[in-house]
């Protein structure tokens, strides 16, 4: 059973980010999912401008890539809501 509360990403929180990568394995979605959380902060502070390294990515996992399957919170230690993180870059991506 789930005990600890899902922890929506802020620049913040992500601070305590022990880039474990727990929560890039087994990604079906094959995300490298620390270093887009990273952009996700970047842009959450810095506008579209941010979004501009997504395209460094395009041989690995996009946002768009997300199934929204849950697996990346279920191993992360600090249970970071991956999800949301990854659907807004998606959506700011196809709207870039
Ligand atoms: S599993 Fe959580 S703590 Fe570990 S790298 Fe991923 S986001 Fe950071
Ligand atoms: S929710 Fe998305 S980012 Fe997380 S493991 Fe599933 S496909 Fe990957």
């Amino acid at each position: 059973m789930r005990t600890k509360t899902i922890v929506p990403i802020t620049a913040e929180k992500l601070a305590s980010c022990g880039k474990c990568r727990k929560c890039s394995l087994g990604c079906p979605g094959h995300i490298d999912i620390p270093a887009m959380l990273a952009v996700f902060c970047a842009y959450q502070t810095g506008g579209k401008s941010a979004l501009l390294p997504i395209k460094d990515f395009h041989k690995r996992g996009l946002p768009i890539d997300c199934i929204e399957c849950g697996a990346c919170t279920d191993h992360c230690p600090k249970r970071f809501d991956v999800r949301a993180a990854m659907k807004e870059l998606a959506i700011q991506s196809l709207m870039r």
